[in-house]
C-alpha cells in the first residue's frame, strides 16, 4: 500500500474512514486501495481471464469431439455406400442387366470415392490435431526447464537471447515433424 503524498491526487483511494478519506493510493484500474477492496477488480479480472481461457481449451475439446462425430457419420455413410452398390450389382442377373444399371453403379462409385476421402481427411487431421496439442505442451514444459536454469545463471541481456533461440529451434523441429508438413520437405 501507498501513501498518497498530495491530498488532491486524482488517484486517490475513494474509501472513506470516519477521519475523513483514505490517504493511500487506489489500485490501478479500481477507484479503491487494498484495504477498501480495490483489490477485487484485480481477482475479478484474473477469474475472467481464466474463465476465457478455459471456455477457449473446452471450446478446441469440442472441436476435436464435433470431428470425431463427424468422421463416424461419414463412416456409416460409406458403409450404407458400399452395401447399396453389394446389392445393385447382386441384383443384376446378367450382363444386360448389369449395362443398364451403368449409370446408377458410376454415381455410386464416384460417391463412395468421395466419402473415402473425405473420411480419410478428417481422420487424419483427428490424429494430427491430438498428437500436436501433446507434443506442443512438452516443448513447453522442455522450455520452462531450460528458462529456470538459464535465467539463474546466465546475466538477464543473455538469457533472454537464449531463450528466444532456443524456442525458434524447437518451433522449427516441431514444424518438420509434422506429418501435414514434413513430407514434401523429405
Ligand atoms: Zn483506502
Amino acid at each position: 500500500m501507498e501513501k498518497c503524498l498530495n491530498p488532491a491526487d486524482p488517484n486517490r483511494c475513494q474509501g472513506i474512514f470516519a477521519s475523513g478519506q483514505c490517504a493511500y493510493l487506489a489500485i490501478e484500474g479500481s477507484k479503491h486501495c487494498a484495504r477498501h477492496g480495490g483489490n477485487q477488480v484485480k481477482i475479478q479480472e484474473d477469474q475472467k481471464n481464466l474463465r476465457l481461457y478455459r471456455l477457449h481449451l473446452h471450446q478446441e475439446r469440442l472441436d476435436t469431439l464435433a470431428d470425431h462425430t463427424k468422421a463416424k457419420s461419414l463412416r456409416e455413410e460409406l458403409a450404407i455406400l458400399r452395401m447399396t452398390l453389394e446389392a445393385l450389382i447382386n441384383d443384376c442377373g446378367d450382363t444386360k442387366a448389369l449395362v443398364m444399371a451403368h449409370n446408377r453403379i458410376s454415381d455410386l462409385v464416384v460417391k463412395i470415392e468421395k466419402v473415402t476421402s473425405s473420411c480419410q481427411r478428417l481422420e487424419f487431421k483427428i490424429g494430427d490435431t491430438l498428437d500436436k496439442n501433446m507434443i506442443i505442451q512438452f516443448a513447453n514444459e522442455v522450455i520452462e526447464i531450460i528458462s529456470k536454469y538459464i535465467l539463474k545463471y546466465l546475466p538477464d541481456e543473455v538469457a533472454n537471447e537464449v531463450l528466444g533461440k532456443i524456442g525458434d529451434d524447437l518451433m522449427l523441429s516441431l514444424e518438420s515433424l509434422s506429418p501435414l508438413n514434413g513430407k514434401e520437405n523429405a
